[in-house]
């Protein structure tokens, strides 16, 4: 079902050809050379072991109770173990934009598409997937060109931008990941859902539940129920990982967050990069190993994820800033967003 083993529903769908499929991923493997990583040292992940990097959406951190939100949206993640920042700050409030600094290096503000997170897990020896349900209707899509330097990845090509499949689709995927013998190589599974995207109530199949029923609209509501849906998905990979008897780590972080806007009483969650809370987002990792809970409150650019990520699968090299890792990084923070001062931008508190 992977693309470059077996016939995988990408290519199976009937929208997007097999000689399609073959010209693009070509495009997409010329654009994707840049730079090599060269790694000094990769501290060798145990054998078997599995790695989650969920690619969230849309998602405000002052929306998931875990961050202090008054309503009880994520019971999961607010009891879990792990180390949760309170401080990432993307660079954009979309997510192409987002995504292209998070995943991807830059050399003096120019993208080095070859050095990005996936190449990285290729170089440090892991076994890599990508699984998605988010549309990419362009193989010039930044997030395209990532997902085909997986070993394997599978990914929707809806046949209008209105169809969107459900996040829990995907487990089915992870435990296809999960089985799969990869003899000694550890698994790293990028998995980049749909999340909170704006019109939330489309995230929401019919057998979820809407909890919510506050004052300030349906959007509202149903974005609170997609951040409760996002709470029981990653619940839902720390089952699978934990039946599969392995040691695993899942880290987690949304692309961007969302503003405000229309009548109080009927709120609409947009994209909106003129307010701070579009680009303070969740950023945590959880672990089998973890034995206690702790929050770091302390601000960090979207730019050092590359850093976190080579620290979290134990790479080190050319190009690696090891002062950054989840549990611990220097307290320096750039803050200009979209070109202006994160602190000038309108202040757009969460609804409760
Ligand atoms: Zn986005």
């Amino acid at each position: 079902m992977w693309i470059g083993s077996n016939p995988s529903r990408l290519y199976c769908d009937a929208a997007f050809g097999y000689v399609e499929y073959r010209a693009n991923i070509k495009a997409a493997q010329a654009i994707a050379n840049g730079g090599a990583w060269r790694l000094e040292a990769t501290d060798k992940a145990p054998t078997k072991s599995v790695r989650v990097v969920v690619i969230g959406e849309s998602a405000r951190k002052d929306y998931l109770s875990a961050y202090g939100y008054p309503r009880n949206t994520t019971p999961f993640l607010q009891s879990a173990n792990g180390v949760f920042v309170d401080g990432f700050t993307t660079s954009a409030g979309y997510t192409i934009k987002s995504l292209s600094s998070i995943l991807i290096k830059s050399e003096n503000g120019v993208l080095d598409y070859g050095r990005n997170v996936v190449s990285l897990a290729n170089a440090a020896g892991y076994e890599t997937f990508w699984l998605s349900t988010q549309t990419y209707t362009d193989f010039k899509h930044i997030v395209a060109r990532l997902a085909f330097q997986a070993n394997r990845s599978s990914f929707f090509r809806p046949r209008s931008l209105e169809f969107v499949s459900d996040d829990m689709n995907l487990l089915a995927e992870l435990d296809e990941a999960i089985a799969l013998d990869t003899g000694e190589k550890p698994k790293l599974i990028f998995m980049h859902i749909m999340g909170s995207h704006p019109k939330s109530c489309k995230r929401l199949a019919n057998s979820d539940p809407r909890p919510f029923n506050l004052p300030y609209g349906e959007d509202h509501n149903c974005y609170l129920a997609t951040i409760a849906k996002l709470d029981r998905f990653i619940g839902e990979i720390v089952k699978r990982l934990n039946a599969a008897e392995t040691d695993w780590s899942i880290l987690y972080f949304s692309d961007h967050g969302l503003g405000h806007s229309g009548a109080k009483n009927d709120a609409q969650m947009r994209h909106n990069e003129r307010v701070k809370q579009a680009y303070e987002v969740p950023l945590f990792a959880l672990d089998s190993a973890a034995t206690k809970r702790v929050l770091i409150k302390r601000r960090l650019n979207a730019s050092r994820f590359i850093d976190l990520f080579a620290a979290w699968i134990g790479a080190r090299g050319e190009g690696i800033d090891s002062r950054y890792a989840i549990e611990d990084f220097p307290n320096e923070f750039d803050p200009i967003v979209s070109g202006e001062n994160i602190d000038d931008l309108a202040d757009d508190p969460a609804l409760y």
